[in-house]
């Protein structure tokens, strides 16, 4: 009997150590676990070295006698950008703790004008605990060379030089009026604030386009570009049709971010920011008719990502708006809102598709071409292309930072843009977490170990219960 008591308390010693051990490993001083809100930024200065670095030389006065580290976190604002942080040389003196910070915005480290940065110092004593001063001040990123003024729109923020104020005071007009529209087709009623950076022309902004697209624009291939992450686009002119679509393309951002991916084929993105631009399918329509064959349409299925191919491009856009402006026109801006809701509560693009419209994209395509009067496709087997296979399309298909928009009848003879836009892409997304000299980004480690130190108590927990069970049983 008393055997019996001192097996499950012999258990109880081992898992009680073990939870012990489990909770010191969650329980390590970690850099953001400790947190004294006792110091405070006194002086900030920014000195923007354009295409290369911003350099923040930054005072802090603080009680701390020892410092032992201090580090340097940045973060571009945005939907889903990461700390990114270095170790500065930093010097103590009676006016307090100063350093320098560089945020990198070089080749390698690109980040579009209007990237607006939040800092945070982060100083570790001799004792290691850690203090956080929060500067108050972001910093925006922007060539100090130029005379930048901005405007106010409904729901996003004009930042230009160069151009007349009537004018940007007139393309804000005509934007208000068409905001209506983007929220209804987006369903976002609330968004963050948007940035546009508008340039007096494409050869003035060719520098601060993103490096993949430096060589196209030297051929005046693009007008504009959009960088949802940041929540801004910049374009290389004014212009109300370019402006309203880069601003669609944040607004549908938007509407799917919480997605897996927050990325949408293109046909559907492209398609909402070419309709959108006039927020009818016509122009688009008789652009595909004047210009293409029937048969020269594209099937949809091969929409996922902008073509390859100089002329299938030039079918791409206006296909991609017409094809979408159909789907509004015919049942209704509410009913692309929910297929986008759909899509943001993780549906898959195929799947919901005939959730929400009832039948399969590729029967409502049908009845899309034969306006055009172009042969049916033949429809695919639901086998012969699951989702699985869309849904990886989709997830190599960033959100267009780029437009292959025609500005010019001049572009006729450029270079074709080729099928490596797209990883090039995807470096320039995720720049800000990869390839810096010492700068770091900072990880969810913290989280990782208690999800698991809960697990594992969990675990244990059930463990003992059994043993208790097993051992009990017999006896009683
Ligand atoms: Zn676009």
């Amino acid at each position: 009997m008393t055997l019996n008591i001192f097996k499950p308390i012999r258990y109880l010693v081992i898992i009680a150590t073990a939870l012990a051990l489990s909770m010191s490993i969650h329980s390590v001083p970690t850099v953001y676990a400790v947190e004294h809100d006792t110091i405070t930024i006194v002086q900030q200065t920014v000195k923007i070295d354009y295409g290369n670095k911003i350099t923040i030389s930054i005072t802090i006065t603080s009680g701390i006698d020892s410092v032992e580290s201090v580090r340097a976190l940045f973060k571009p604002r945005g939907g889903s950008t990461v700390w990114s942080y270095s170790y500065p040389e930093f010097s103590t003196s009676h006016m307090g703790i100063s350093l320098n910070v560089e945020i990198p915005t070089g080749p390698g480290s690109y980040y579009p004008p209007g990237t607006e940065f939040d800092i945070e110092i982060e100083i570790v004593d001799a004792e290691g605990s850690v203090s956080t001063a929060k500067s108050d001040e972001s910093i925006q990123y922007l060539d100090p060379s130029k005379n930048w003024k901005n405007a106010k729109g409904n729901g996003f923020s004009i930042f230009y030089y160069g151009i007349r104020s009537s004018k940007v005071e007139n393309l804000i007009e005509q934007v208000n009026s068409r905001i209506p529209m983007l929220q209804k087709v987006s369903g976002v009623s609330k968004t963050p604030e948007f940035k546009a950076i508008v340039f007096p022309s494409v050869q003035e902004a060719t520098p601060s386009f993103p490096p993949i697209s430096r060589t196209a624009t030297d051929q005046l291939f693009f007008a504009g570009f959009a960088q949802p992450q940041y929540r801004l686009f910049v374009q290389g002119q004014v212009n109300t049709s370019t402006f309203i679509h880069e601003l669609a393309h944040l607004y549908v951002h938007e509407s799917v971010s919480s997605s897996r991916t927050g990325r949408i084929p293109s046909w559907l993105s492209e398609g909402l920011a070419v309709f959108l631009e006039t927020g009818q399918s016509k122009s688009s329509n008789e652009r595909l008719r004047s210009s293409v064959q029937p048969d020269g349409l594209l099937p949809l299925r091969n929409m996922n990502t902008v073509p390859g191919q100089r002329d299938d491009v030039f079918i791409f856009y206006p296909q991609a708006g017409a094809f979408v402006g159909y789907l509004i026109e015919k049942y209704g801006a509410d009913t692309m809102a929910r297929y986008l809701a759909g899509i943001d509560k993780g549906q898959a693009v195929l799947k919901n598709f005939n959730e929400v419209y009832g039948r399969s994209i590729y029967e409502v395509e049908n009845d899309w071409r034969s306006n055009f009067n172009a042969t049916p496709i033949t429809i695919p087997s639901p086998t012969s292309e699951p989702d699985k296979t869309i849904e990886h399309s989709i997830r190599s298909t960033p959100v267009p930072l780029v437009d292959y928009r025609t500005i010019s009848k001049r572009t006729s003879n450029t270079t074709t843009p080729t099928s490596t836009l797209s990883p090039l892409i995807t470096v320039a997304e995720n720049s800000d977490a990869t390839g810096r000299n010492n700068i770091s980004t900072r990880s969810s480690s913290n989280q990782l170990v208690s999800a698991l130190t809960i697990i594992l108590s969990i675990i244990i927990g059930l463990c003992f219960i059994a043993f208790l069970y097993r051992n009990y049983k017999p006896n009683s």
